[in-house]
């Protein structure tokens, strides 16, 4: 396959008048057409509302002039409310759920001339790594249709990847848009905690959630960033902070750049390919006039067990609202609490029940000190080891995922394996940083490798110029994997 349009490409080609924005529309509806048999991205293809829209913006060429995604095709990960739109979560309880109102991030991405062309498959309640918990199937990584693409936000990054859309947004609480970004080749972002508005995302650990961009680019996610970012009445986490221009700080500049890599974090269970690309992305950085820094986070061989702590405490608290009453699946029993139950074992998934039993457990009078609130106090700890590094580099880089995608199904029935491979993403959504994903090699079965690099609090135009600069020495975010159409 030829590498598929960039969101830059794509928006300017409309702008210029190159290619009208139903035409953009129509092929990317015919690229899910052919490939998402096959890799099973999208849970609903909104053809007609998107060709519709298209027209709209062809018809109003003028207006859309200086509109950042004038006519990008974009999937959005269906844990993210659409108005008129089915929004399920990828769960039975809210399999017919429509909302009627859209989040935030849909409304803004509207409104800077997007075409929403469908909503995208993801682990139930974005609860796992690999897409496996999805009640209506796994998605499938176009590099080797035998492997899970990653997770949760598994669907968003093989429409980028496999060229059907050239943006989608995920939502990270622990990694869910990195680690499936760097599983499938392409780029993906986590905005500080309070960057991007919540409101309208389906709450899974409150104080981690964000929604984030997945695309080819930095350069692309940086525009993208731009549109969703931002203050929000209706999410007063959402922070005041100004929104930079994210693009104008894409320089290629990396001189007088410190970087820091915890050497001592990655000397056991990171696969072999995995390392010496990391390495050798390192060693390309320096070249270009970064300095490399021996850092230390000592607590974060705890990163995962916190994690799994407070996580699933918001969760079961978050969860609590799917009782049957106002929303989604209703289980026919005339009782109130049969009905509750019931709702509850038929409409949620293994994971998720499991997740909710425990978030209960770790919150209950007797077990809420020993678990959750010394949980706590590790975040504390965890936040501090980034504070203290940032204190020497202005990024920390290490790799997105210690393993490569592996086999469908070859860790669904050990939970604990798959929580492992959340290893170094989910402290940057402890201690509330951002961070990003991008390709930097393959393995020996050409499987994609992801960088990550993380910033300080709301310095997301460090790791974005950083990983821009990276792009301009590399060709890896160029290749586009050997699409199997039906
Ligand atoms: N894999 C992690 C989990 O299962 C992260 C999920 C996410 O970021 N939404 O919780």
């Amino acid at each position: 396959m030829n590498t598929p349009a960039t969101l830059a490409e794509t928006r300017d080609a409309v702008v210029s008048g190159a290619r009208s924005a139903a035409d953009v529309c129509r092929e990317a509806l015919a690229r899910i057409d052919a490939a998402d048999p096959s890799l099973h991205a999208f849970h609903t293809v909104t053809a007609e509302r998107a060709l519709a829209r298209a027209t709209e913006i062809d018809t109003n060429r003028a207006r859309f002039r200086g509109a950042p995604l004038a006519g990008v095709p974009v999937g959005l990960k269906d844990n993210i409310c659409t108005n008129g739109v089915r929004t399920t979560a990828s769960s039975r309880i809210l399999e017919t759920f429509v909302p009627p109102y859209d989040a935030t991030v849909v409304t803004r991405l509207h409104a800077a001339g997007a075409v929403l062309v469908g909503k995208t498959n993801c682990d139930e309640f974005a609860m796992g790594s690999s897409t496996e918990n999805s009640a209506f199937g796994p998605s499938r990584n176009p590099w080797a249709a035998d492997r899970i693409p990653g997770g949760s936000s598994g669907g968003s990054a093989v429409a980028v990847a496999a060229g059907m859309t050239p943006l989608s947004l995920g939502s990270e609480t622990g990694g869910s848009i990195r680690q499936p970004a760097a599983m499938c080749g392409v780029f993906g972002l986590k905005p500080t905690y309070g960057r991007v508005s919540r409101y309208g995302l389906l709450a899974f650990g409150s104080s981690f959630d964000q929604i984030g961009p997945v695309t080819r680019t930095a350069r692309d996610a940086a525009i993208a960033l731009g549109v969703i970012a931002g203050a929000d009445p209706a999410d007063s986490t959402a922070s005041l902070e100004a929104v930079p221009d994210y693009t104008a700080g894409l320089t290629g500049e990396t001189r007088g750049l410190r970087i820091g890599v915890p050497s001592r974090l990655l000397e056991t269970g990171v696969d072999a390919d995995i390392l010496r690309a990391v390495r050798t992305a390192i060693d390309t950085l320096r070249a270009r006039g970064a300095t490399i820094v021996d850092i230390e986070l000592p607590h974060a061989k705890y990163a995962i067990p916190v994690y799994y702590l407070v996580a699933t405490a918001e969760a079961s608290s978050n969860l609590a609202r799917y009782d049957g009453v106002r929303y989604g699946l209703r289980d026919t029993q005339n009782e109130l609490g049969a009905m509750y139950s019931r709702t509850r074992e038929r409409g949620f998934g293994a994971e998720v029940k499991r997740r909710i039993m425990l978030g209960t457990y770790v919150l209950s009078a007797g077990y809420y000190d020993a678990y959750y609130l010394k949980a706590q106090q590790v975040r504390t700890l965890i936040l501090r080891d980034y504070a203290q590094a940032f204190e020497r580099v202005d990024v920390v880089a290490m790799p997105t995922s210690p393993i490569p995608p592996f086999k469908l199904g070859e860790r669904a029935s050990d939970p604990l394996q798959m929580y492992l491979a959340d290893i170094f993403t989910v402290s940057a959504n402890l201690a509330g940083l951002p961070a990003v994903s991008v390709p930097c090699g393959f393995t020996a079965d050409r499987l994609p490798i992801g960088l990550q690099l993380t910033g300080r609090a709301f310095d997301e135009g460090t790791i974005l110029r950083t990983a821009d600069a990276y792009e301009r020495d590399t060709e890896w975010w160029k290749q586009a994997p050997p699409i199997a159409t039906r």
